[in-house]
């Protein structure tokens, strides 16, 4: 069965950014980043500008004098956003770095102490405590690491440089009503470069739609309590479209001869189809034999590890479209719930360099294929060309790119 390739469409869009761009609010309501425009009017005729805007969209006073008086930009967050500190980097490494065992033991040591609060959570929104506690230790270290810059400056700064201003005005904006929703003081905001808040990063705009007061004190505080943080995160990921109680991500074995150009995100088989295919448990015992949508997902091609993904991997999509960073917030959450360490896969596998991936996107170029940009990233629409040449020439359509490929798109053989 064939899904929709939307979500396909929109991870060309963001490709792999290892968790430097946040959720975005809605990818169609804003035009692409304006990578090479220039900032004409000062920042100070800007503020005026802003402060009359939101007077008008009914900002209060105290809130506007609380948050835009004194404020000045800050050079360091415009070099900071437009700076491409992208490398190259595996899933299989990118995951490892992330899932240290230091994590892995906070995240379980977390999972006990807010048993309770993840229990009723979960009843209220029906997100599964290890998918929220994953999110938590990656996005802050539950609080540790949230930032040390004053989130208004920021987005004040994003807001008025040309490359995003209107995401950024818009969620200046929304920074500044939850300032007047009393949730937060101004001097309490302190975050990230990207104007995110609190222990799971959300965007001010997030914030003020799916925030929610769970430890009763009248106010939605991301950046201190927990009841808080841990509720606002399950409710915004029902927001998103988790399923209750419903399985995400699922390590798998895979036999030696699968139909690999089935591996992809963009189509889903039930998991009676899967284990007919000879997919298994990690174990090697079988799979469940029903109806339940998967996709299988080889983000290292068919020798490397291999998961089912199921139809809440979509959610983790949404919140960063990065697919290695989805696969290892599933991944982490999973581990968190019990599963067994990572299967470093059958073989070692050669990992692609920037300068590998762009001369790879270069002869697909060539040949009439569509990688997006040729930006060295091994992303969706780059992976979706790696399949169909390897279609083209008879390989194994696992969608991850061998020297072979790149010698037979030379025409060397
Ligand atoms: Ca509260």
């Amino acid at each position: 069965m064939r899904r929709s390739t939307a979500k396909a469409v929109m991870l060309t869009l963001v490709l792999a950014c290892s968790g430097a761009v946040p959720a975005l609010a809605d990818p169609t309501k804003y035009p692409p980043p304006n990578n090479n425009c220039r900032n004409t009017g000062s920042f100070e005729s800007w503020l005026a500008g802003f402060r009359q805007a939101a007077a008008a969209g009914g900002i209060s006073r105290p809130t506007i004098s609380a948050v835009l008086d004194g404020m000045a930009l800050d050079p360091g967050v415009i070099a900071r956003d437009r700076r491409q500190s992208f490398f190259a980097q595996s899933f299989t490494a990118f995951s490892a770095k992330l899932i240290s065992q230091n994590r892995l033991q906070a995240g379980g040591a977390q999972l006990k102490k807010h048993a309770d609060l993840l229990a009723k959570v979960e009843q209220k929104y029906g997100v599964q405590g290890p998918v929220i506690v994953a999110f938590w230790a990656l996005e802050s270290d539950f609080g540790a690491g949230m930032g040390n810059l004053s989130v208004l400056r920021s987005l004040a700064t994003l807001a008025y440089d040309c490359r995003r201003s209107e995401m950024f005005r818009d969620e200046l904006m929304d920074a500044m009503r939850i300032v007047d929703r009393g949730d937060l003081r101004p001097e309490e905001m302190i975050g990230s470069w990207a104007g995110e808040l609190g222990q799971t990063q959300f965007l001010p705009s997030h914030y003020l739609k799916h925030a929610v007061d769970f430890d009763g004190d009248g106010k939605r505080n991301l950046m201190k309590s927990a009841p808080d943080v841990v509720a606002s995160t399950g409710n915004f990921l029902m927001f998103l479209g988790w399923q209750r109680s419903q399985p995400w991500l699922q390590e798998v074995k895979v036999t030696r001869n699968l139909p690999w150009d089935q591996a992809d995100l963009a189509i889903q088989h039930p998991r009676s189809k899967w284990a007919a295919w000879g997919v298994s448990q990690l174990n090697g015992q079988p799979l469940p034999s029903d109806a339940m949508p998967a996709s299988l997902i080889l983000p290292m091609g068919r020798f490397g590890p291999a998961f089912l993904a199921y139809q809440n991997f979509q959610v983790y999509l949404k919140w960063n479209q990065s697919l290695n960073y989805a696969l290892t917030a599933a991944y982490l959450a999973a581990r968190l719930g019990g599963a067994p360490a990572m299967s470093r896969g059958s073989a070692e596998i050669p990992e692609w360099s920037l300068e590998q991936t762009k001369e790879l996107q270069q002869l697909l170029v060539r040949r009439g294929y569509d990688v997006g940009e040729v930006d060295g990233k091994m992303g969706a629409a780059t992976r979706a060309s790696v399949k169909a040449a390897q279609i083209k020439f008879g390989l194994p359509a696992d969608s991850y790119p061998t020297q072979e490929l790149v010698e037979r798109l030379r025409g060397q053989r």
